[in-house]
């Protein structure tokens, strides 16, 4: 299903397991020597889903997560002992998320995922600077992760702070106003496009922008180019949990 890189991960992921299978059965039976209080280790480990490695199956993955996380129907994966047990050692994250600090807007949750699944960077609004690019291109520079979402949210307090403050011309208290300096070329593009609610359309304007700044910069362009890796901007819906991929779609896995 996935690319030509499967089997190879696949064969690692077989080996984890079994390593860590082991290691839990060594624990188990050390602490019940230790005395009758070891719960015995009986939950089923739900870890057995191979990492996608192609960016549509990526993607897909998050979308199938997303999905789980609006009807309530969620599978919680990756966060029992065997996952711990299997990502101590070696991490292989598919995605990384980089969204906003928002408290509502918790990716390891609305996309249901669990352990090792995801590289995670949030700042006010999403914004970049250089620490947080060199953060976002670690996984898909260093180890092939596929999959790079930039997720905005509707009502984000930093986006509508920034917009008020530009279009005020009243700077921000303290560090806040780094956050709307970084804004300052959303609230522009917002200002072009018009719209009944600018702040909202600044949000998805920072959303493309920055997105489109990470597809093309001269780490991730070749990656993006050869089809290794996706940078896909996304906006979360508050009201209805539900994510809207706005631009970068990749192609769809086959199968
Ligand atoms: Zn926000």
């Amino acid at each position: 299903m996935d690319s030509a890189g499967q089997p190879h991960r696949r064969t690692l992921l077989a080996g984890g397991l079994v390593v860590a299978a082991g290691a839990l059965t060594a624990c188990s039976s050390a602490s019940a020597s230790l005395g009758p209080t070891a719960a015995p280790t009986t939950a089923a480990p739900t870890t057995t889903e191979v990492p996608p490695t192609t960016p549509g199956a990526a993607l897909r993955r998050l979308v199938d997560g997303n999905k789980r996380w609006v009807s309530g129907d969620l599978r919680h994966p990756d966060r029992d002992p065997n996952r711990r047990q299997l990502v101590a050692q070696k991490q292989e994250p598919f995605g990384v998320v980089l969204s906003c600090i928002d408290s509502r807007v918790p990716p390891e949750l609305l996309f249901d995922t669990g352990l090792g699944d995801l590289y995670v960077m949030r700042t006010g609004g999403q914004v970049v600077g250089p620490v947080v690019v060199g953060s976002v291109e670690y996984g898909p520079m260093t180890s092939g992760t596929p999959l790079i979402v930039v997720l905005g949210h509707q009502r984000c307090g930093a986006v509508k702070a920034a917009y008020e403050s530009i279009r005020d011309g009243e700077p921000l208290p303290g560090n806040l106003e780094a956050i709307a300096k970084a804004l300052r070329p959303a609230y522009e593009q917002a200002v072009r496009e018009g719209g009944a609610d600018p702040v909202e359309t600044m949000a998805r304007a920072q959303v493309k922008l920055t997105a489109a700044d990470l597809r093309s910069n001269q780490d991730l362009a070749p990656l993006v180019k050869k089809g290794a890796l996706a940078v896909v901007g996304a906006y979360y819906s508050l009201d209805t949990g539900q994510v809207e991929v706005l631009t970068g779609r990749p192609p769809a896995p086959v199968g």
